[in-house]
């Protein structure tokens, strides 16, 4: 039985609500922006850094008021989506759930990314960039695969953490584009025994700021014979 599945139940859906009522309790939810009690981001907050919005290129999902940033796109990857800039209160809750342990804005944040994706049908999995497994290991848990956990369920479709990260790369924090391009060059690779033949898929990760990661970790899918791949993040460094 697939997940999905087994959240549509009645008693999954009872469990569900209960694991979230749960969360409330021992983790109540606050503003990203401005720690306002009460929710994940206040109104203000999210009006004074707005997520992205239609119009947008349909490849680079850059809004048009924007320049577009299809030139940065690796050719591996047939489109991107954020859900908004990498600013203010968005950027504040990535890096709270990333590096402070907020685990539970999972929730929140993976439902902004699942806006992202509405309009790309037809995906048969999401996959989390890989953290290296020492890394993993410190923080107890890969962002982008909570993330990956909490659109599949909603949407129905399946986490296959099919990406390994073989070599451990140097935060890509101040790094130039070029820099960055080497740092992940070779860091991925297929996991032991996992099989993409056939597949279209949509690559998951916190935030994308030259796209070196995505472009590799889309080049190994490709190179594995996934018959598209896709991308979504959570915030997008314009
Ligand atoms: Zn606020
Ligand atoms: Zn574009």
């Amino acid at each position: 039985m697939t997940r999905g599945r087994a959240l549509g139940t009645a008693s999954g859906r009872w469990a569900r609500a209960l694991g979230e009522r749960l969360v409330e309790v021992v983790y109540p939810a606050t503003c990203a922006g401005c720690g306002r009690r009460g929710c994940w981001v206040c109104d203000p907050c999210r009006a004074a850094v707005p997520l992205f919005a239609p119009p947008w290129c349909t490849r680079c999902g850059i809004p048009d008021d924007r320049a577009c940033r299809c030139a940065m796109l690796a050719a591996d990857l047939a489109l991107l989506r954020s859900a908004g800039p990498f600013d203010g209160w968005l950027r504040r809750a990535v890096i709270a759930f990333k590096y402070e342990d907020e685990t539970a804005r999972a929730t929140p944040l993976g439902d902004l990314l699942r806006g992202a994706l509405e309009e790309v049908d037809g995906l048969d999995g999401l996959v989390p960039v890989p953290l290296h497994a020492r890394r993993r290991r410190e923080r107890g848990y890969n962002q982008a695969a909570l993330l990956c956990d909490r659109v599949g369920a909603t949407i129905g479709i399946p986490t296959l953490d099919v990406l390994a990260r073989e070599r451990e790369t140097r935060a890509q924090v101040g790094l130039g584009a070029e820099a960055r391009r080497a740092n992940v060059a070779g860091a991925f690779g297929m996991a032991p025994g996992r099989n993409v033949t056939g597949l279209r898929l949509a690559l998951v990760d916190d935030v994308c700021t030259t796209g070196s990661t995505l472009a590799a970790c889309a080049a190994v899918l490709v190179a594995a014979g996934a018959v598209e791949v896709v991308a979504a993040t959570l915030a997008r460094e314009v």
